[in-house]
């Protein structure tokens, strides 16, 4: 019995041993097309020259240098590098370990300015329902994903859950996209009349939810309503992109395509693209400017952040993504990704929807089409896709999310921007038929 705490005590799990560009490889030399990044992470598949070198420097300079006694050079171009592309004033980053602790940071951060600003009152944050920001305490406590938070619930600070941007399944026939995304962003509105807006600290969403719901966007004009509301009642706004930051969606951040400006960003995943554990909580001059001209101290902070070696993993991360061209690839390879789902699944019986942006993108299940009626949960078929797919050598991610209540099914697929189009017919294929396979064992 491994004396590793593994997540499922009782699943097996194959040894990975070697990585190279979009396979992972175990134990027995099989080789697994890696269709979702590991969960979204992997922005530029597993071997890269250039990433490795840079990391192999590091070490041999500087590992790690506790961050009260000192910054780094890597530290400090990193984060110039992250704020000249960061939209708005996002103006300066906080180095953390990964995305919960980036969330975490953003919360407290968030509850710190209005505590400075004498807005004692403002305890509770927004968010969405079938969302995910992380499985520590205060991340999981403004997640609205009811199956994680449900065993803890008791220990959960308090905030509320409104309606995703979700329009294959929430909008009325007879209303336009637009109008649809008018109403769910009028949920914040009525939210907050509801709570007092003036014991509100922020609304947190992702721009692109990832896990708890499939490379699901927002229709056009949603986030402006939203970003009109949270401006209207004096809340801020944090966008967690964690999973859809750093290209994943075509842009370095994703909420540039949606044209609002946030007050914190949080981003992770792609941003280490797995060569070391890292995230970046990045926040706005106000927010910044508040703390330094009052108590000069944000209070919080980790042994690891700021890790030089995860500095210098990430500069040369961001300098393949942008000077590699790596980047450019995102749109059009997620264009061929895209019309190949669609060629395949569109008019697969149990294939609801196909959406997603960039190199982000999911495939939502149903049991039926007409009625949209979701896979009953105790089927399991996101395990049963899992294993179908790792058996035929492919790495996908599929989800039971929660729809009101129900548990549907999706599987996000996020591969690296490296792909090819010969390996994204081999993704193809083996998706579909791994989905066959384990549709075939449930009905
Ligand atoms: N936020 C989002 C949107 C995520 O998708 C995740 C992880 O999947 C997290 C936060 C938590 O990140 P981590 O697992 O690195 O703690």
């Amino acid at each position: 019995m491994s004396q590793v705490f593994h997540r499922h005590c009782h699943t097996p799990l194959r040894t990975a041993v070697r990585g190279d560009g979009v396979y992972i490889y175990d134990q027995n030399g099989k080789a697994y097309l890696d269709a979702s990044g590991g969960a979204a992470v992997s922005c530029l598949g597993h071997s890269h020259a250039g990433v490795r070198a840079a990391l192999h420097r590091q070490i041999d300079q500087l590992a790690y240098a506790h961050s009260s006694f000192f910054t780094t050079d890597v530290a400090e171009t990193l984060a110039t590098r992250l704020t000249d592309r960061a939209p708005g004033d996002l103006n300066h980053v906080y180095f953390l370990s990964g995305g919960s602790e980036a969330v975490e940071a953003a919360l407290k951060l968030a509850r710190q300015y209005f505590v400075e600003r004498g807005e004692h009152q403002r305890v509770r944050f927004i968010a969405r329902r079938q969302s995910y920001h992380g499985n520590t305490l205060g991340a999981l406590a403004v997640g609205g994903n009811a199956w994680r938070r449900a065993p803890f619930a008791p220990l959960l600070t308090p905030a509320e859950h409104i309606a995703p941007c979700y329009a294959y399944r929430d909008r009325r026939p007879d209303e336009t996209l637009f109008d649809y995304g008018q109403r769910v962003a009028n949920e914040l509105e009525q939210s907050l009349l509801t709570v007092g807006p003036e014991t509100v600290i922020a609304f947190v969403a992702e721009p692109v939810v990832g896990a708890t719901a499939g490379a699901l966007t927002a229709v056009e004009g949603y986030y402006t309503r939203i970003r009109e509301i949270c401006d209207r009642y004096g809340v801020l706004l944090i966008l967690d992109e964690v999973m859809c930051g750093m290209g994943r969606t075509g842009t370095l951040f994703a909420h540039e395509q949606e044209g609002i400006h946030a007050d914190i960003v949080t981003v992770a995943k792609g941003l280490g693209a797995g060569y070391q554990p890292i995230g970046a909580m990045i926040a706005s001059d106000t927010l910044y400017d508040t703390i330094a001209d009052g108590s000069g101290f944000f209070q919080h902070g980790h042994t690891y952040m700021a890790h030089a070696t995860a500095m210098a993993g990430s500069l040369a991360v961001l300098d393949a993504l942008e000077q590699e061209q790596i980047l450019a690839r995102v749109n059009p390879m997620g264009e061929a990704l895209m019309s190949r789902l669609k060629a395949r699944f569109a008019e697969h019986p149990h294939v609801g929807d196909i959406r997603g942006r960039g190199l982000f993108q999911a495939l939502e299940l149903v049991f039926d089409r007409e009625t949209k009626r979701p896979f009953d949960p105790r089927s399991k078929l996101d395990s049963r896709i899992k294993s179908a797919a790792m058996a035929l050598g492919l790495m996908c991610y599929p989800m039971a999310g929660t729809i009101d209540g129900h548990r549907g099914h999706h599987i996000l697929l996020a591969p690296p921007f490296i792909i090819t189009e010969s390996q994204l017919d081999e993704l193809t294929d083996k998706l579909a038929e791994a989905l066959d396979t384990a549709i075939a064992a449930v009905i």
